[in-house]
């Protein structure tokens, strides 16, 4: 509470004041006053080193900290994109609507500033690789309609190539519900189904956690978080395992870093504005 310190010490100033006057029987003396600003100035230095916090207050449970401790280490300044959605200053840029430099194979058609998959061409996936991320993908299905279900702009984001969220045209597209847009494929449903109509640009923001191995054995599964178009459809659910279609996911050791991976299904979905952050997550 430091807007109660400058009160405290205009009080000890007038208390300091009073004795003054009190001791000299008149108005303070100009020595007085000196007394009094030196006063004022400790009481409201004091204040100032509160600015960087306080160690006269309880330990966090857990952890080596006190509440408001001036030791913990300051987050460090990340410069958010000018625009909403827009990459901020530590992202590793994937795709910024000029070349696929970024990833592995280019046979996909750049133009207009998005990527379009080419059917026949592959998937194609990022040269480098990432553990724990933040992952923000833009992506429109074809505005003109065709097929139905799975086929009708199907496409997904492979986290580590691995653990696919759905890109699919789930406008009024009936389909199973844990492979419609915004399901971890296979395994979790979205709890809302947040889709845009077909042509429209979307938004994905994923938080994916890498899953943990010691040796063959698995510690700690992946975990995702997903939001669709500013809604948020995944919270922190535990992936089954490596996406597979029509069976029980299953993990197998893996490294610890891998490629991104978007998904050639054969229907000419688009996508813009990529960026990746690797996080740190404690463990
Ligand atoms: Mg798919």
């Amino acid at each position: 509470m430091p807007s109660l310190a400058p009160r405290r010490c205009a009080r000890r100033c007038g208390i300091l004041i009073a004795i003054m006057r009190k001791i000299n029987g008149k108005i303070f003396s100009p020595h007085c006053g000196k007394l009094c600003f030196l006063f004022a100035v400790a009481a409201f230095g004091q204040t100032a080193n509160h600015d960087f916090g306080y160690t006269d207050t309880p330990m966090l449970p857990g952890l080596p900290y006190h509440v408001h401790d001036p030791a913990r280490p300051i987050p460090p300044v990340v410069t958010p994109g000018a625009l909403p959605g827009e990459a901020p200053s530590d992202a590793v840029v994937l795709f910024d609507g000029k070349d696929l430099s970024q990833w592995e194979s280019q046979a996909w058609k750049v133009e207009n500033g998005y990527v379009e998959v080419v059917p026949g061409k592959g998937d194609i996936a990022t040269k480098e690789k990432f553990g724990d991320v933040q992952l923000h993908v833009e992506w429109a299905t074809p505005a003109t309609v065709t097929g139905t279900s799975q086929g009708r702009g199907n496409s997904g984001v492979f986290l580590q190539g691995r653990y696919e969220v759905q890109v699919l045209d789930s406008y009024q597209n009936r389909t199973y519900a844990d492979g419609q847009a915004g399901a971890i494929y296979g395994q979790w449903p979205p709890s809302v189904n947040a889709s845009r109509k077909p042509g429209e640009w979307q938004t994905y923001d994923i938080f994916f956690e890498a899953p943990r191995f010691e040796g063959e054995k698995l510690v700690k599964p992946a975990f995702l978080t997903v939001i669709h178009n500013g809604v948020l459809v995944q919270l922190h659910k535990e992936a089954m395992g490596p996406t597979v279609n029509r069976q029980l996911a299953k993990y197998v050791p893996q490294p610890a870093e891998d490629s991104l991976k978007l998904q050639n299904h054969g229907n000419p979905v688009r996508y813009r504005n990529i960026w990746i952050r690797r996080i740190s997550v404690p463990q």
